[in-house]
């Protein structure tokens, strides 16, 4: 395979010095550097001296030119990928290896040291997303030594994301790498906490469930038990399952998305006859393909309260430039949903943006509290799982924010 040599201006091969993924363009002195590559190429990485830095992929559409896949000077190959894979199972194994939990991220783009490359494991599937150019060169033997440690019966790759237009990709790359896909392979019934889902791979949104909730899906159990929940931005029912199993009197969803709100139905009627906690009667469960804003101006207009309200919204931020607006959405969907809390009410709210952080988020809670005249105390502050590592190095990967407040009496 043809290799691009990228050399470094002079001082900037520091953020390499701390272990931070990317070269962005106006890092690479161009002089001294050859480029003459396709998009993808892989690259070996030098500072201003011609001191190895790193081994990664370049592509000349971006702005971040290059990304690392290794700091240690070795061959990016089927060996290569087989060590990473087995640095993300040993990573997982302690935590996820039980009865309990047979869905997980295996493999989280700079998380795990391969950038581009997201895998989630769903049971004995795999469904593989695909960012950038370098990794798609990559794939052929990247699967290889993903089929050979984790031993999947199917690796199903669905590299659905606008963002790789920029990368000078297809946006769309769905394709069947290894294993047959069967007429029953589309829809797979995972376990989550002991809790069961049946999730859709091939319609579903990303990869089909929103596993990076799975901890926050717990922590958020003991609160439901004999309780009024409205589950907003529901998709399949992630933690309206919780609610139920948790003996919540009412359960309400609501979700944009027809196709989610019918998995949704169908999700807590499999977790919904627990013994004692029989959820199929009348009017226990519902779930309402609704835009949430919309849907919460009624219940306010109406004066409905619940006891529990589940904010989980889609990233409102694509990029810095929808910062500002991004935080006024949290701000107002948040206001609205204390509106409907009653009084000594929990309110869990989420960001999944990866530009807001926590700080800012919680400011925008503050602002939704100020606005409807609420005193809150958080309750619990939650992040992501260990499943989509955050690694110390690279602090935009951290993205995910839970927060669990309580409406304090008056
Ligand atoms: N809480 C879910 C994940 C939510 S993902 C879980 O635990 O699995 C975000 C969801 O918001 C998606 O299902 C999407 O369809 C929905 N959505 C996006 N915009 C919306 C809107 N304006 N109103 C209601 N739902 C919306």
């Amino acid at each position: 395979m043809e290799t691009a040599r990228i050399v470094l201006k002079e001082g900037r091969e520091r953020s390499l010095f701390y272990r931070h993924p990317w070269i962005f363009s106006g890092a690479i002195d161009t002089g001294k550097s050859e480029l003459k590559v396709e998009d993808g190429a892989l690259a070996g990485i030098y500072d201003h001296g011609g001191n190895f830095l790193a081994r990664g992929y370049y592509n000349s559409k971006t702005n971040i030119a290059a990304r690392v896949l290794s700091f240690e000077d070795v061959e990016i190959d089927a060996v290569f990928f087989e060590r990473r894979f087995r640095q993300a199972l040993e990573l997982r194994r302690p935590y996820f290896e039980n009865d309990e939990t047979n869905a997980y991220r295996l493999v989280f783009a700079e998380g795990d040291m391969l950038p581009g490359l997201v895998v989630d494991k769903y049971c004995d599937r795999l469904v593989v997303q695909v960012h950038t150019a370098g990794m798609e060169k990559l794939m052929p033997i990247a699967v290889e030594a993903m089929v050979k440690v984790f031993a999947p019966e199917l690796v199903y790759e669905k590299s659905n994301i606008p963002s790789r237009r920029e990368e000078g990709l297809n946006p769309e790359n769905i394709k069947v790498w290894h294993g047959i896909f069967g007429d029953d392979a589309g829809v797979v019934r995972i376990l989550e906490n002991g809790i069961e889902f049946d999730v859709d791979i091939v319609e579903g949104q990303k990869t089909g469930f929103f596993l990076d909730q799975r901890e926050n899906r717990l922590e958020s159990m003991p609160y439901f038990k004999g309780k009024k929940v409205l589950n907003l931005f529901c998709y399949t029912g992630g933690f309206s399952c919780y609610a139920a199993k948790a003996g919540a009197e009412s359960i309400t969803g609501v979700d944009a998305s027809k196709e989610a709100i019918a998995l949704c139905k169908k999700n807590v009627e499999l977790n919904g006859y627990d013994a004692g906690h029989e959820l199929k009667g009348a009017g226990r469960h519902e779930a309402v393909v609704a835009d949430a804003f919309e849907y919460l101006e009624a219940a306010i207009a109406r004066g409905v309260k619940y006891d529990v309200v589940v904010v989980d919204p889609p990233a409102f931020v694509k990029s810095k430039k929808d910062l500002d607006g991004a935080l006024k959405a949290y701000a107002r969907v948040n206001e609205f949903a204390l509106k409907v809390l009653a009084e000594g009410g929990v309110l869990m709210t989420s960001s999944c943006s990866g530009h807001v952080t926590q700080d800012s988020f919680k400011q925008s809670i503050f602002q939704a509290a100020l606005r409807s005249g609420d005193d809150l105390v958080v309750l619990k502050t939650l992040g992501q799982p260990v499943d989509h590592p955050n690694r110390i190095y690279f602090p935009e990967g951290s993205y995910l924010k839970f927060l669990i407040l309580k409406k304090r009496v008056k």
